[in-house]
C-alpha cells in the first residue's frame, strides 16, 4: 500500500509540475482534500475513501503577497492567470524577473522597498506601457499601476478593447523611491536611479519586442530618451525607442488631478493613434469618447 501511495504521490506531483509548466497557477481542491493532505502519510494510506476534488482553487505557485490594509484598493487579481502555453519569451522574461527580484544595485532603495516591482502582463504583448516607478500601493502589492492611477490605466486599456493581461506594463525604476518616514506620498526617481535601473527595462523590451510602446508621463520619457521634456509638447506625436514606435501621453495620475475632460480627450486621442498603429478596429463610439455628444 505504501508503494502505491508513493507512486500516486509522484504521479500527482508530475501532473502538477506539468500544469505549472503550462502556465496554470491554480487547481481546484476541496477542503476535505486539504485536510487529508495535511495528515501524516500513514493515515493518508488507510482505507478511507479518497477525498472529493472540487472548488475552491488551491494555488500551485506561492500565493501573491497580500496588500496592506491601509493601501488596499478595489479587489482585483494580483497576477492574471495565463491561459496559454509558456512561450520562449515567457521563459526568458521569467528568468530575467528572478534576477531582478534579487537586485541590490541601489542600497537606499533596497532598504526602503517591500519588494522589487518587476512588471506585469503578456510576454508576447504587442503593446507595452512604461511608467516611472512604483508608488506605495505598487510596492505593497508587487505590481505596477495598481493604485488609483492604475485603475484609470486599466480603464483606458479596456476602453481600447484590450485587457491588462494582453498588454505589458513596466516601469523605468523597479523599486519605490525612498521617502523620509515623516513624509507621505511618493517621489520622482532621480536621473541616477533611473540610469542604474534602466538595464532591466531594456532587457524586458528586448525580450518582448512590442509593436508599439506608450510612455506614461514626462519622467518615463526622460528615462527612455533623456533630457527634461515637457510632456505637453511631446504627447500626441510619434517618437521612436530602439526602433519601436513610442507614443508619449500624460501620466494617469496627472489626468486624475482636476478631472479635466480636455486632458482625458488628449490621452484618448493618443490611444486612438496607438490603436491605429496596431491595426485595431475603432468604432464610431470609441472615436467620440470625451467629445461633446460622445461617452
Ligand atoms: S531600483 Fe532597479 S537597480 Fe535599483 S535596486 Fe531596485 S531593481 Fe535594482
Amino acid at each position: 500500500m505504501a508503494d502505491e501511495f508513493r507512486q500516486l504521490l509522484e504521479a500527482t506531483l508530475r501532473h502538477l509540475e506539468a500544469l505549472k509548466e503550462h502556465g496554470a497557477r491554480f487547481v481546484p481542491v476541496s477542503p476535505q482534500t486539504l485536510e487529508a493532505l495535511a495528515r501524516p502519510p500513514a493515515l493518508a494510506t488507510s482505507a478511507q475513501p479518497a477525498p472529493q476534488v472540487s472548488t475552491p482553487p488551491m494555488p500551485i505557485a506561492p500565493p501573491p503577497r497580500q496588500p496592506r490594509a491601509d493601501t488596499m484598493t478595489t479587489p482585483r487579481p494580483v497576477d492574471p492567470v495565463p491561459s496559454r502555453t509558456a512561450t520562449p519569451k515567457a521563459k526568458a522574461l521569467s528568468e530575467l524577473r528572478e534576477r531582478a527580484l534579487a537586485c541590490t544595485r541601489c542600497p537606499n532603495l533596497v532598504k526602503f522597498r517591500t519588494q522589487v516591482v518587476f512588471g506585469v502582463g503578456n510576454p508576447d504583448a504587442e503593446l507595452m506601457f512604461v511608467g516611472e516607478a512604483p508608488g506605495a500601493d505598487e510596492d505593497a502589492q508587487g505590481e505596477p499601476f495598481v493604485g488609483r492611477a492604475g485603475q484609470l490605466l486599466t480603464k483606458i486599456i479596456e476602453t481600447m478593447g484590450l485587457s491588462r493581461d494582453r498588454v505589458y506594463i513596466g516601469n523605468i525604476l523597479k523599486c519605490r523611491p525612498d521617502m523620509p518616514a515623516s513624509e507621505p506620498g511618493n517621489r520622482k526617481p532621480t536621473p541616477e536611479e533611473m540610469q542604474t535601473c534602466i538595464p532591466w527595462l531594456l532587457d524586458q523590451i528586448e525580450i518582448i519586442r512590442p509593436k508599439v510602446m506608450v510612455a506614461l508621463g514626462a519622467t518615463a520619457m526622460e528615462g527612455l530618451l533623456g533630457g527634461k521634456p515637457a510632456i505637453s509638447h511631446l504627447r500626441g506625436r510619434w517618437h521612436e525607442f530602439k526602433g519601436i514606435p513610442l507614443m508619449p501621453t500624460f501620466h494617469p495620475s496627472y489626468v486624475l488631478r482636476g478631472n479635466d475632460i480636455h486632458k482625458k480627450r488628449q490621452v484618448w486621442e493618443d490611444m486612438l493613434q496607438v490603436m491605429e498603429k496596431l491595426g485595431r478596429p475603432i468604432s464610431a463610439k470609441q472615436r467620440n469618447y470625451f467629445l461633446k455628444g460622445g461617452s
